[in-house]
């Protein structure tokens, strides 16, 4: 006979674990059904804006994250082919405004910051889910080991190519974007300090393509991540090894200190970056979707790690708000659907004024005040998920349906 849970969490990346804890939180115990036969996450680094610690602040991990968390003093962005500076963005400033650090990770750190947070008796490691079947008072789920399990309710955090999706909403799985990414770690110690600003961090941005490096683990390693309009994407799977000379020639004529830094990269990685259009199939009935798996988004306001760990938190709160979850999840659509289709139009016009091909009229954008090589990221990073979780979201016209 099939095992019964009250929740199932399908996917335990950072979205599934950290629901798992901001349930614990409320004292709702769900268990984690991942694919992977050991938690992990890819080589590679992801920021976290004041609104997200905030909430992970709030579901009890504010110690562990702080002590595995960079703290970068700001960014420096500057023009790609000339080096020219356009503009700084003081995160000590920012910390100060939001009440709350941006913090640079390792993903692996983080992941491990929550999940060591968790009941391991509640992760399930080895389980791929292939098939969901709903019914009037449970959802039946199969996995690729032969287990069938039952749970009362679903919260479905697998990703961009979700499986629960696929199962409520057929085939809308996702597009190439005309993007894609390089990805590279150095030894923060094999990089001359000049190459990278007093700050760690630094951003150029060019024609049709940005590229940003950053220090992670306490300064120790340098993290670096691009981003280029390209429709040669020719690969089925989304993220390759990738060939350092590649990936050194998709930044031609580039200004010295950028040519010196990208010389000392030997291996690499590369992505296809897919989404598909906004959504409102979040989920229905016993089941919710949260994370990469409702609203996957491309990475230029860095934001979709941090809307997966708001969702977590939110969705911890309607839960132990409403004594019916179907109630919790209808609220959590509710509230979160405004909020996260905003940030996603917001990422796709970052990426537009980052690639511009115009460099004087960006310089002019930026200088005015009518343009930021940053995207306006006020009404983002100063949600206050704590106080707010249960209101309709401010999202500026720009950016509102
Ligand atoms: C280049 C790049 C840079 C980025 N930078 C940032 C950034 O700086 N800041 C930020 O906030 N966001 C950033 N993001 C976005 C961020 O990485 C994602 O939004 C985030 O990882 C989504 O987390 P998730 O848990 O929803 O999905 P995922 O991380 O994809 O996790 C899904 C989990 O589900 C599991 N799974 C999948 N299918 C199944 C199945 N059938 N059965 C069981 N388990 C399954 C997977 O193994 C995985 O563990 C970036 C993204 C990219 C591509």
């Amino acid at each position: 006979m099939a095992s019964s849970y009250r929740i199932a969490i399908v996917g335990g990346g950072l979205a599934g674990l950290a629901a798992a804890r901001s349930l614990a939180t409320v004292g709702i115990e769900a268990h984690v059904f991942e694919q992977a036969p050991a938690l992990g996450e890819i080589g590679a680094a992801v920021n976290i804006s004041p609104q997200a610690v905030k909430a992970l602040q709030a579901i009890g991990l504010g110690d562990k994250v702080a002590a595995v968390g960079h703290s970068s003093p700001g960014i420096y962005t500057r023009n790609m082919l000339t080096g020219e500076f356009l503009e700084f963005n003081d995160r000590i400033k920012t910390a100060a405004r939001y009440g709350a650090p941006y913090y640079t990770f390792h993903r692996a750190d983080l992941l491990d910051a929550i999940a060591g947070e968790l009941d391991h008796s509640t992760v399930h490691l080895g389980h791929r889910l292939i098939g969901l079947e709903e019914g009037s008072d449970r959802v039946t789920l199969a996995f690729d080991n032969g287990t069938k399990i039952a749970a009362e309710y679903v919260i479905a955090a697998d990703g961009v190519r979700s499986e629960v999706r696929r199962a409520l909403y057929g085939a809308d799985n996702p597009t190439y974007t005309g993007q894609m990414v390089w990805r590279a770690l150095l030894d923060a110690g094999d990089v001359p300090p000049e190459l990278i600003e007093p700050t760690g961090h630094v951003q150029w941005v060019g024609p049709g393509r940005h590229l940003i490096a950053y220090l992670i683990r306490r300064g120790k390693m340098l993290n670096i991540v691009t981003q280029q309009d390209t429709d040669k994407w020719v690969e089925e799977g989304w993220s390759t090894r990738g060939d350092a000379d590649e990936m050194r020639a998709s930044f031609p004529n580039s200004e010295p200190r950028l040519d010196k830094l990208l010389k000392l990269v030997t291996v690499c990685s590369k992505w296809g970056l897919f989404t598909r259009p906004l959504t409102r199939n979040w989920g229905r009935g016993r089941i919710q979707l949260i994370g990469d798996a409702a609203h996957a988004m491309l990475p230029n306001a860095g934001q979709g790690a941090c809307q997966a760990f708001e969702d977590s938190y939110i969705l911890g709160r309607w839960l132990g708000a409403c004594p019916d979850p179907v109630e919790a999840f209808a609220n959590f659509r509710r509230v979160r659907i405004p909020r996260v289709h905003g940030v996603q139009r917001l990422s796709f016009s970052n990426a537009r004024f980052k690639h511009m091909h115009d460099a004087t009229a960006q310089r002019q954008a930026v200088s005015a005040g009518t343009g930021s090589v940053h995207g306006n990221s006020e009404w983002v990073w100063g949600f206050d998920p704590v106080t707010e979780w249960d209101k309709e979201p401010a999202v500026p016209s720009a950016y509102a349906a």
